[in-house]
């Protein structure tokens, strides 16, 4: 679009149309404030439109896992099974929209390219791949956390002669392995949900780890009719209690240290959290858990001791074991049938600490000792988390400075909302924000209110821009960084530091002072006329 025609002029962009996306535009509308979707996918769900892989579920208990905005919807939703499907999940955004009346505010299939504020209109001009270009008063990020996947780091990924697939990018008609000689390779939570799924159609199946990693059962089964009718009696209470949370999950607050107690104690505690298939039960079982490693050593010894027991072969088990970093601070997983998986004769593990692999050829795998012939290959190999959806977008904010120039460091942000420079854009879920660590229902809803409620005092009082300040981001970042080092989380090689990404600057990226803590820091902001922002008209 040349600069002379008219542009589409509305309040907000928001790019993305997945969970945050959806419910931003339901609240910008009940506002009545105009707003565009942009939406690279070809419909909408965001992470549950494109990970479509087998076993996707959420690892959120589906009665959780869902928006608490309207009680209307509450009660005319029924989940059916303990944790939801990719399908199921995909199913409710879609009624969601439907119900809403939501789906003709966004544009499909079309990629936001660039993002350039104009200080002299204080509006932000947003230019998409399909060549359009929109003026709007904010743009608001709705791009999730986990959407710009990675393959791995060696060379020849192209070079493969057979299929291959990441699981964050699933073909929408399904893909049958049935009789294939089939390499995974991750095993984080996309690998750990797949893995046994793949073992049931492959012929030979061959997983390739870098780093075991921790999981538990899910204990996945139909929800009973009075489940539901109690929660939906009680949706209030429980919402409350989701919102004042740790991670936006309930579980009784911890009152001792896991070095206090007896090992029996502590193992029957673990017990009970294990046979509940709650992750977050068993990571704040303790004070401590988080915190110190002797005291997370007895969690991690606990899920060591079920690994030993489950898998036959104690070579296999053993490679199996995580012990390069502490409980919970690379994402566990829940599973279903993960590690038994591996007592089949047909699953191999290859454990690629001892055998590193070096590239991928025309026929398959080759690793430091050997080289691996395949019909298919996944690529269960994560993602660029946080950021690298927002920095492959060309941001620029006052001055010209571009948002991946900013990040060079690692992000930096005002409460994970907002960022210095860049007046009047918003990132629901950003970085430095609770996001990942939390149930993302919680946090998302949280943010959108909170943007809603700032787009909505900006107008009452006729003001055009907000911006943080430079001092307003450094105290946060700098808060976050303390918080995080507090804990065990920086002693990781996660991707909640990044350490996924060779180059990529090594920041813990979420807030760790809990959901019901952070919520509190952001009302008490918005309270005292949005504190440590300018505003001007
Ligand atoms: P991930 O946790 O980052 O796991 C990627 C796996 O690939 C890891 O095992 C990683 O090993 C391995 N890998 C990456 N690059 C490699 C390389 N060059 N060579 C060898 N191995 C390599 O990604 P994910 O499993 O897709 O999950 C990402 C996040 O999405 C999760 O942590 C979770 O937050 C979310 N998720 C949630 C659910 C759920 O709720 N149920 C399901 C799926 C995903 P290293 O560990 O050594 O890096």
């Amino acid at each position: 679009m040349s600069d002379s025609q008219p542009k589409p002029r509305v309040d907000a962009v928001i790019v993305g149309a997945g969970l945050a996306g959806l419910y931003q535009l339901h609240r910008l509308r009940e506002l009545g404030s105009t707003a565009r979707v942009i939406e690279a996918g070809g419909d909408i769900g965001g992470t549950w439109y494109w990970n479509r892989y087998p076993g996707a579920r959420c690892d959120v208990e589906s009665l959780s896992y869902s928006y608490s905005f309207s009680p209307e919807l509450e009660q005319e939703w029924t989940w059916t099974e303990k944790y939801p499907t990719q399908p199921e999940i995909l199913r409710y955004i879609n009624h969601v929209a439907d119900r809403f009346g939501l789906r003709d505010g966004i544009t499909f299939n079309t990629r936001v390219a660039s993002a350039v504020y104009d200080e002299a209109t204080k509006r932000w001009r947003v230019d998409t791949d399909t060549g359009e270009s929109i003026d709007a008063q904010f743009v608001i990020m709705a791009t999730g956390c986990l959407s710009m996947s990675k393959t791995p780091e060696v060379p020849g990924v192209d070079r493969f002669e057979g299929p291959t697939y990441h699981t964050g990018h699933w073909p929408h008609e399904g893909v049958d392995f049935t009789g294939q000689r089939l390499g995974v390779i991750g095993t984080g939570s996309s690998g750990i949900q797949s893995i046994p799924k793949f073992a049931e159609q492959a012929s030979e199946l061959t997983v390739f780890q870098r780093t075991a990693n921790f999981a538990m059962p899910a204990g996945n089964r139909p929800l009973e009719d009075s489940e539901i009718s109690e929660m939906k009696d009680n949706y209030r209470e429980w919402r409350k209690a989701q919102k004042e949370s740790g991670f936006g999950v309930p579980v009784p607050e911890a009152t001792h240290s896991a070095l206090e107690v007896s090992e029996q104690e502590r193992n029957a505690k673990y017990q009970a959290g294990w046979d509940k298939g709650n992750l977050v039960a068993i990571m704040t079982a303790y004070t401590d858990t988080l915190t110190d490693k002797a005291a997370n050593d007895t969690a991690a010894e606990f899920v060591r001791f079920k690994i030993r027991e489950t898998v036959q072969d104690p070579e296999v088990a053993e490679a199996l074991s995580p012990d390069s970093h502490p409980m919970g601070t690379k994402r566990p997983c829940l599973d279903s049938g993960y590690y038994e998986t591996f007592n089949s004769e047909h699953v191999h593990l290859v454990d690629l600490r001892k055998t590193p692999l070096v590239e991928i050829t025309e026929k398959g795998v080759r690793t430091s000792e050997q080289d691996y012939e395949f019909d298919s290959i996944v690529f269960a190999t994560g993602f660029d988390a946080m950021t690298g959806t927002l920095a492959a977008i060309d941001i620029r904010g006052k001055d010209g400075v571009e948002l991946k120039e900013k990040w060079n460091e690692g992000p930096r942000t005002y409460l994970g909302i907002a960022i210095a420079g860049f007046p009047n854009l918003f990132t629901i879920t950003g970085p430095s924000s609770p996001s990942v660590l939390s149930n993302m229902m919680v946090s998302i809803e949280q943010h959108v209110d909170w943007i809603t409620d700032c787009i909505s005092y900006l107008r009452q009082r006729q003001l055009a821009e907000i911006d943080a300040t430079v001092e307003a981001e450094d105290g946060w970042v700098a808060h976050v960084e303390e918080v995080g080092n507090y804990t065990l989380y920086p002693t990781a090689d996660s991707w909640y530091m990044g350490s996924n990404v060779p180059g990529k600057p090594r920041v813990f990226m979420a807030y760790i002072g809990g959901v019901g803590v952070y919520r509190q820091k952001c009302d008490e902001v918005a309270a005292k006329d949005y504190e440590g922002f300018s505003l001007s008209a």
